[in-house]
């Protein structure tokens, strides 16, 4: 399934919860704000914002990155438009 993996930068404090749980997904850029890898990878441009292929497991261990972030910084939003996180 795809998902969108979106991070509000002007929530984001660096806190690199999500990055210690996904660092494939998340990475902290030089303004300490995490950004979106697709699989590790890091396709230009540098981005806050990314659709994604990902497995179940995959899709579970976002959830709880995003979960982990203290300023709910990380919106999750699956292929039919639903926002998954943080839950509506
Ligand atoms: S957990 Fe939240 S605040 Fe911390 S780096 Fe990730 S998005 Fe930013």
């Amino acid at each position: 399934m795809k998902l969108t993996i979106k991070v509000d930068p002007d929530l984001c404090i660096g806190a690199a919860s999500c990055v210690t749980i996904a660092p494939e997904t998340f990475q902290l850029n030089e303004e300490n704000k995490a950004y979106v890898l697709d699989h590790g990878q890091e396709p230009p441009p540098r981005t806050y914002e990314r659709v994604i292929e990902v497995t179940p497991e995959e899709k579970d261990n976002l959830i709880m990155a995003a979960q982990s972030c203290p300023t709910l910084a990380i919106y999750i939003i699956d292929e039919k438009g639903k926002q998954l996180f943080p839950e509506m």
